[in-house]
């Protein structure tokens, strides 16, 4: 059976190898077929296809769109969306600027309760992206010895309440699903009860999602749920209809459990999701 990994990082956003790195440690590890989804930018794509035509691999171009719903954030997998439709670069952009521009306001209040680290040690963490944020402050904070691993920075220093917290701006998943399809893209809510999103990811709102906006699936293998979260998510997917995904969410060899390949998709699943492609402003 094929091998299907649909949520891949790399250091085009906040993974920690290229794309042809990601991808040629995919082929080793026995994938057949593995989505590039770096958050807010397609800027992977091209290396990334290369590679995996070089390796004989199928390549998914594929975006995580930072979004928000009532101030919780939520993360959207757009799937083979047109990256040069306007609309959706445009407010691509918007979002890796808000990200990018609180840096500096991230950096301040670290240093106000005595955490040391420069915005350029930032920035020299974030080499190959143009979507900065807090993994890179973490990965400096692990450059210069303050902890050991992205996870001890998160627990400490970053995770939402933290001081080195600060909101970005995103867009409401709605709004996010609307372009990804309007590019002929297919939208997947990530992780639904993941981290912080399982507080407003409720089958209703989920089911307006669908309704609305034609949201056309969830990951439902994803590390951040537990086995009993799958079976509920898989009954959800039925009754609405979703196509399932699973995935790794694989960030390189720092983030643990997420190992290339942990969890799959489904072929007929991943069937249905290509069919669903590629049918810009269409029904
Ligand atoms: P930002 O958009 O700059 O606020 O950064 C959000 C990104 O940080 C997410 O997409 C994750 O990749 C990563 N992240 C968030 N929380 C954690 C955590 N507790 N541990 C490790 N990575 C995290
Ligand atoms: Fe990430
Ligand atoms: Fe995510
Ligand atoms: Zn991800």
């Amino acid at each position: 059976m094929k091998r299907i990994d649909l949520h891949i990082h790399s250091r085009a956003s906040d993974g920690q190898l290229t794309p042809a790195a990601v991808v040629n440690a995919a082929a080793a590890g026995r994938l057949d077929v593995i989505a590039l989804t770096d958050h807010d930018t397609a800027d992977g794509w091209v290396d990334g296809r290369r590679a995996a035509e070089e390796l004989g691999i199928g390549f998914v171009p594929g975006l995580e769109i930072s979004c928000k719903l009532n101030g919780i954030s939520v993360h959207l997998l757009g799937y083979l969306p047109d990256p040069t439709y306007a609309p959706l670069a445009n407010d691509l952009q918007v979002v890796r600027e808000g990200r990018t521009d609180r840096i500096p306001t991230i950096v301040a209040r670290l240093n106000s309760i005595g955490v040391p680290v420069t915005v350029d040690e930032v920035l020299a963490q974030a080499t190959g992206t143009p979507s900065v944020g807090r993994p890179h402050v973490a990965d400096a904070l692990v450059a210069n010895g303050t902890v050991a691993n992205r996870s001890e920075a998160f627990d400490r220093f970053l995770a939402d309440g933290r001081a080195g917290h600060v909101p970005h701006y995103a867009l409401e998943p709605g709004q996010a699903i609307d372009l990804v399809r309007e590019a002929g893209g297919v939208p997947v809510i990530a992780h639904p009860w993941g981290r912080s999103s399982y507080k407003v990811m409720t089958e209703e709102t989920l089911g307006r999602l669908v309704q609305d906006h034609g949201l056309a699936g969830i990951e439902v293998d994803h590390q951040d749920h537990s086995t009993a979260d799958r079976a509920e998510l898989r009954g959800i997917a039925a009754d609405l209809d979703l196509v399932v995904t699973g995935s790794s969410d694989h960030h390189g060899l720092g983030k643990v459990d997420h190992d290339l390949g942990v969890n799959t998709t489904d072929p007929e699943h991943y069937e249905r999701l290509l069919a669903l492609a590629g049918d810009p402003l269409g029904g």
